[in-house]
Parts: C-alpha cells; sequence; structure tokens
C-alpha cells in the first residue's frame, strides 16, 4: 500500500499513474470547470471571506455569506474548462471503463445547475459511476447524483467514507485531482488507513496570480449583469 501527492499545471500528468485497478476521483471547481470571469470564480469567494473579516464579521459567517454570494453568482456566470487536456483524460478514464466520482464541496442544492454547467462545457457525462441518486447518512447534508457526491459541509474524505460503506465499495487504488491540497490531505490519511493506494494530485492550472481586486469590484458594481475581466479593465483605464 502506497500514498503519494504530487502538484501539476497539466491535467493530463494523471494519466501516467491510472491503471486498470484505479477508481478515479475528481473536483469540480477549479478542476474541471471555472467561471469565466474573476466575480463568480472561487478566488472571489476567498476575498470575500477575507473583506468581511477584515470588516469584523466572525469566520463562519463570512464563510456562510461568501458562499451565498458566490451561489447566486453560479446562477449568473457562464463557464469554461480550464484546458482542452481534460477531454482527452475524460476519453481516457471512459475508454478503459474507469470508475469516475465526482467529489464537490458544492452543497445539495446545486446538483440541478452544476450539471448545467457542466452541459455547457460538455462535461455533463464525466462521471460513470452508475449508483442511484442517494441521501448520505453523513453529519450534514450530503447527496450522490449522476455519479458526483455534493459534500455540503461535510469534509470530502468523510463524506467519501461514508458513500463507500453505504454502497459496499472497496477500490484497490484511488486517483484523485482537486485545486486544494487539503482535501488531497485528507483523502490521502483515508486511503492511508483503510489500506488503499493512493495518488493524489494539486493541480494548479487555476492560478490565483490572475486576481484582481479592481476587477472583482467593478464586476460586483455591476450586477446583475456579469462583465468581462477585459471589459471591467477597460472601465478601470477611462
Ligand atoms: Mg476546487
Amino acid at each position: 500500500m502506497s500514498t503519494y501527492i504530487f502538484e501539476s499545471n497539466k491535467i493530463e500528468s494523471i494519466l501516467d499513474f491510472i491503471d486498470l485497478e484505479t477508481f478515479f476521483i475528481t473536483d469540480i471547481d477549479d478542476t474541471l470547470i471555472k467561471a469565466a470571469q474573476i466575480i463568480g470564480s472561487s478566488h472571489w469567494e476567498k476575498h470575500l471571506i477575507r473583506r468581511l473579516i477584515d470588516q469584523g464579521v466572525e469566520l463562519d459567517q463570512a464563510r456562510s455569506r461568501a458562499c451565498g454570494l458566490w451561489k447566486q453568482i453560479q446562477k449568473l456566470t457562464n463557464v469554461i474548462t480550464l484546458e482542452e487536456g481534460v477531454f482527452k483524460l475524460i476519453q481516457f478514464l471512459k475508454k478503459h471503463s474507469i470508475p469516475t466520482l465526482g467529489l464537490t464541496s458544492r452543497d445539495c442544492d446545486l446538483i440541478d445547475l452544476t450539471f448545467e454547467q457542466l452541459k455547457k462545457v460538455d462535461l455533463h457525462d464525466a462521471f460513470t459511476l452508475k449508483h442511484a441518486p442517494q441521501t448520505l447518512e453523513a453529519t450534514y447534508l450530503c447527496h450522490f447524483a449522476r455519479g458526483a457526491l455534493f459534500c455540503g459541509n461535510n469534509a470530502k474524505d468523510k463524506a467519501l467514507k461514508v458513500f463507500f460503506e453505504q454502497n459496499n465499495l472497496n477500490p484497490k487504488k484511488i486517483i484523485f485531482i482537486d485545486d486544494q491540497k487539503d482535501h488531497l490531505y485528507e483523502l490521502e490519511e483515508m486511503a492511508f488507513h483503510a489500506g488503499i493506494d493512493y495518488v493524489g494530485m494539486q493541480y494548479t492550472a487555476s492560478s490565483p496570480e490572475n486576481f484582481s481586486v479592481e476587477i472583482a469590484e467593478i464586476q460586483e458594481k455591476h450586477l446583475p449583469n456579469i462583465i468581462s475581466d477585459e471589459d471591467a479593465q477597460k472601465l478601470i483605464q477611462n
């Protein structure tokens, strides 16, 4: 049994690790899709949390309010993929019949919207796990639907453990990609305790370097219209 975590900004870097015993797990936001502009992105959500804390709001409250705003923008925004390579990866997984599970911190009330967003970039069939839709017996609300686990406030490893137990799944090897390192470590620990081989890749294609507070604020002012980063940049320069 072995565990290994590495980092790459190319999604296809994971291909070398996949074999026929692999149970493949992928995050959604900043891994398969991201908002087409700064507002609505995960980096923007983190910025909102920091801004609320600076205003004296408690961390839990700040997180919950930022998440609420992020959700509202998801209803308005277009999404894009991070790399063309994602389609090659999904095709490879399908060709070799590798079971593939989506694992997201999105709340259950975003299931339909999430699949609408994935459909826009032709990734709505990316998750091949065919188990029936189900509510998990987890600490917080958690649903499995259409091949993806919507963890909400549950830690990803905890939700996954319950899902495996509820469905009698005993994978020999897990491969997981996520842009957030802490999730990779959570699953590594879970895999270690369960005696499952594990490879985790921190996918760094969505870099926070392109985040701009000025652009985010212009975009916030124009809501409910969503203006592009380029148009916001022009407004700043004029
Ligand atoms: Mg993510």
